[in-house]
């Protein structure tokens, strides 16, 4: 069995912990610098405060190391906070953390009265899905061979990029396994 590295510098990362355990994955939780020699295949970003993680990953010297990894082809799989520490642009900030994941996002695109809300949507190969948002980013634009895997009403909220899941919403918080299962069944694209 593989052992998935979850970030876990700030953010929600024990109930992925909790998710990937019941499906029988090892994890190791990735704290500081020396936590990245350790032995992982997969690599989970949480969801969270992404200027707080982004800020952290730097000041601990754990970015560039990460970033290696995630362009070397390790599976990651990147939720809400962790999406935004992703991609190549955020278009209402002028920081970008690991820019391996071409596409445009949005931070708290839905406004403080849409801050967070629960729905039902439709993942290209899972079919319905129950989707939590909490204070969300969406996906504005994406760049090509980007692979948009669910829209909420009309706004990219799930994407696969070779070895990279992204998502606005928190599967983690539900009961529905399926994407982390998509996750561990991702291979590697070195
Ligand atoms: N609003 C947060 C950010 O911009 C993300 C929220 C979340 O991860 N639930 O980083």
């Amino acid at each position: 069995m593989e052992t998935v590295g979850i970030l876990a510098v700030q953010g929600a990362f024990i109930e992925h912990e909790h998710i990937l355990h019941r499906l029988g994955a090892e994890t190791v939780q990735l704290r500081q610098k020396s936590d990245l020699y350790k032995d992982f295949d997969r690599l989970v970003l949480p969801g969270g405060e992404s200027t707080v993680q982004g800020k952290l990953l730097k000041d601990f010297g754990m970015s560039g190391i990460l970033k290696e990894k995630i362009e070397n082809g390790m599976p990651v799989l990147a939720t809400c906070a962790g999406l935004i520490l992703l991609a190549e642009k955020i278009s209402n900030d002028t920081n970008a953390y690991f820019k391996t994941l071409p596409v445009t996002v949005k931070r708290n695109a839905y406004g403080r009265q849409l801050g967070s809300f629960h729905c039902d949507g439709i993942i290209k190969g899972l079919g319905r899905f129950p989707m939590e948002f909490i204070r969300a980013p969406y996906i504005e634009a994406a760049g090509s061979g980007v692979e948009v895997l669910a829209e909420t009403d009309g706004k990219i909220t799930a994407v696969r990029y070779k070895n990279q899941i992204g998502l606005s919403f928190h599967p983690e918080l539900c009961e529905d396994d399926r994407l982390h299962r998509m996750f561990l069944n991702l291979s590697c694209s070195c």
